[in-house]
């Protein structure tokens, strides 16, 4: 029996999960997900053994039904190999009471590598499944992480081509420089003077817009999404938090079934929202702890039941998390809507109207499970120094965002329970704030000599994907407006 994917907005579409993969978004405008969450078919202590890989297979075999055992293993075992740094894939670490969850030792040092690094393979083992004989054409908005582990994913793959928008001047100078010094061929990468919502709702626009999609298609080409809104971003970003929690187990922290919670700095709600499929899986996670910046819209959302994002949009030393519109929590709403899609739409139709919606008061008992926190710059700043003060570990500022918001938890709530901290991106990635936070009289500002001093007090070496960028050249200088975005689509493509 397939599980099919249906649209948040609509009922009446009903997909395969290769289908789903192929298309990321679905033609109404609503997000694919699956008709029921699927429960884990293996125990805990049936993982015990099992390598990241394995416990992949176990997870992602439940969602993606179409796919055949060999497929499958052969997307994971093509994504999850040596362009990780460590074969644990993604180590556990304790520090200082918490567990952190290092996300970040693929091939851009960030959290999207996870589920990045599998897109491909899912998306061009579905193409075949699918007939499909046109190109595919990724088109991706990124605050900062998404574009670079997108790039790197996609760069070169055959019968695909990757354009990524990035607000010119709302990511970190390392981020930049990891996306403009792409080569390969396929790949186009433009700075787009707006921040990230303004980008997300440019690519939007371009995948509504079904005259140009026919158009396309006549020239051979069809757009897909590598934004965490496509179903095979988050399947993949399941698998680490079963990897978390059987290590614990096996190394007898927890015991079988005994609760724990996770905190996850959120942005697009993609990771929380994964977390979230986990414990519907059967995994015993007791609180969802969603640490915010100062664009806490959802902190708000969480204590009031309202989502607004009429405010000011703050730019923090956090960038992959300034976001107003979390995409991915429309699948949650679906979900408290007793998977109602019709009440579902009437809820996004007013956010996109006036930029807000309140949910109802049943709707909003359904949300016990999720705590709203966040921290300030200066809350964020001072718990990187005091953790390197402490204990030497050096944590980059959104990972920070997270432990200072579980900090604020523990103290209301006084809850002991075991605590995985997703740690999402690598402190080098972020060099020049890491770096003012732990010593204000650092007087560097150059982004590599930055790298060596915080790889001297750090005691880590610069990872491989900063010293490759150290020295090469700027190949993408493309800038255009929002309503350019178009535009640029059509020069790369010819069209
Ligand atoms: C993307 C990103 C986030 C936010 O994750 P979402 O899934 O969008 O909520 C947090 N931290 C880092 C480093 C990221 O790259």
């Amino acid at each position: 029996m397939n599980l099919l994917y249906k649209s948040t907005r609509n009922h009446e579409i009903n997909v395969t999960a290769s289908q789903a993969i192929l298309k990321g978004l679905a033609d109404d405008g609503g997000l694919y997900v699956p008709e029921s969450i699927p429960k884990l078919s293996v125990s805990v202590e049936d993982c015990r053994d099992m390598s990241y890989q394995e416990i992949a297979y176990a997870v992602m075999k439940e969602y993606f039904t179409d796919f055949t055992e060999q497929e499958l293993k052969d997307c994971i075992s093509r994504a999850y190999d040596s362009k990780f740094d460590t074969g644990e894939i993604a180590p556990l670490v304790e520090v200082d009471g918490a567990y952190y969850l290092e996300l970040f030792h693929g091939p851009t040092i960030a959290f999207k590598d996870m589920a990045l690094s599998i897109l491909p393979h899912l998306m061009i083992t579905s193409a075949r499944k699918n007939h499909v004989e046109n190109e595919i054409v990724i088109l991706t908005a990124t605050s900062g992480d998404t574009g670079k582990a997108a790039l790197a994913g996609f760069a070169g793959v055959e019968g695909t081509k990757i354009i990524v928008f990035y607000p010119k001047d709302g990511v970190s100078p390392i981020q930049e420089k990891q996306m403009v010094t792409q080569v390969e061929e396929n790949t186009l990468v433009v700075g787009v003077n707006g921040n990230f919502d303004d980008c997300q709702t440019g690519v939007k626009k371009i995948f509504g817009d079904s005259a140009f999609a026919k158009e396309l298609s006549e020239k051979g080409y069809q757009f897909s999404s590598a934004n965490s809104i496509n179903i095979g971003r988050l399947v993949p970003q399941i698998v680490y938090y079963v990897y978390a929690y059987v290590k614990l187990y096996k190394e007898g922290r927890i015991q079988e079934n005994e609760k724990i919670n996770v905190v996850v700095p959120t942005g697009n709600f993609g990771n929380l929202l994964a977390a979230f499929y986990a414990k519907n899986m059967g995994l015993p996670i007791d609180r969802l702890i969603c640490a915010s910046n100062e664009n806490k819209v959802l902190f708000d959302f969480f204590r009031t039941g309202e989502y607004n994002r009429n405010r000011e949009f703050i730019l923090t030393s956090s960038p992959s998390m300034d976001i107003l519109i979390s995409s991915n929590l429309e699948r949650l709403i679906y979900r408290i809507a007793g998977n109602d899609a019709q009440k579902n739409k009437e809820l996004m139709d007013a956010l996109t109207k006036g930029g807000v919606y309140r949910i109802s008061p049943e709707m909003q008992k359904e949300l016990s499970d999720f705590v709203g926190e966040y921290a300030t710059e200066e809350e964020t700043f001072e718990k990187i120094r005091t953790l390197y003060q402490n204990t030497g570990y050096v944590i980059d500022t959104h990972t920070a965002v997270a432990a200072r918001a579980y900090d604020r938890y523990k103290d209301e709530s006084g809850d002991t329970n075991t605590t995985v901290i997703a740690s999402t991106a690598s402190p080098f990635k972020f060099t020049k704030n890491v770096m003012k936070a732990i010593d204000e009289t650092c007087e560097l500002t150059e982004d590599f000599a930055l790298a060596d001093e915080l790889s001297k007090i750090a005691r880590v070496p610069v990872p491989k994907a900063v010293m490759e960028i150290r020295t090469a050249p700027v190949v993408h200088k493309t800038k255009c407006e929002v309503e350019e975005m178009e535009e640029m689509v059509r020069k790369f493509l010819h069209v």
